[in-house]
């Protein structure tokens, strides 16, 4: 048994010899997990924004085989390639979306209270709305009835609801 020759990119070998590491070389499998290997240093994103951009390649397309291997002008990525791509790049930019809230809850050491609740939840509310943001501090959230208004001492479950009954009361944690 004579040289065998070791492809790094394709554990395997093979015997070697000039025309079988030439053969392998070029062959489909070979180029496309060489590029891998070399696509894993390089940022998905920009990846799929270069292949998006392609015209595909006709004849890799249809025979998975183009002399022009990673330097053809035209993309070797299928469309299930170009979908994986972009999950891929969706999912990481997902993750680094949830990374940043995280460090944002943890820049507040006053734990979640209603007043920081209701920060977050009326800065989420403003593309919505923004007449909301304009009403006074004080919004009576509940308008007593006229024929309760002249009544003094009112019990506290009639008494009219304002946002300072919530946002005053200190609540360190929910739950
Ligand atoms: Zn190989
Ligand atoms: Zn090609």
């Amino acid at each position: 048994m004579g040289k065998r020759y070791y492809c790094d990119y394709c554990d395997r070998s093979f015997v070697d010899d000039y025309e079988a590491r030439k053969k392998h070389i070029s062959g489909s499998m070979h180029v496309r997990l060489r590029k891998e290997h070399y696509d894993a240093f390089r940022d998905a994103k920009t990846i799929l924004a270069e292949e998006s951009a392609k015209v595909p390649c006709k004849r890799y397309q249809q025979t998975r085989e183009c002399v022009f291997g990673t330097n053809c002008r035209f993309s070797h990525y299928t469309a299930e390639d170009l979908m994986n791509l972009k999950m891929k790049v969706e999912g990481e930019e997902e993750r680094l979306e949830r990374e940043k809230y995280t460090r944002l809850d943890l820049d507040h050491d006053d734990g979640p209270t209603l007043t920081s609740w209701l920060q977050k939840r009326s800065k989420m509310k403003t593309s919505k709305s923004t007449v909301e943001e304009h009403k006074p501090k004080a919004t009576v959230l509940w308008e007593l009835p006229p024929e309760l208004q002249e009544v003094p001492d009112l019990p506290p479950s009639l008494q009219p609801l304002r946002v300072e009954d919530f946002t005053n009361a200190e609540f360190e944690t929910w739950g």
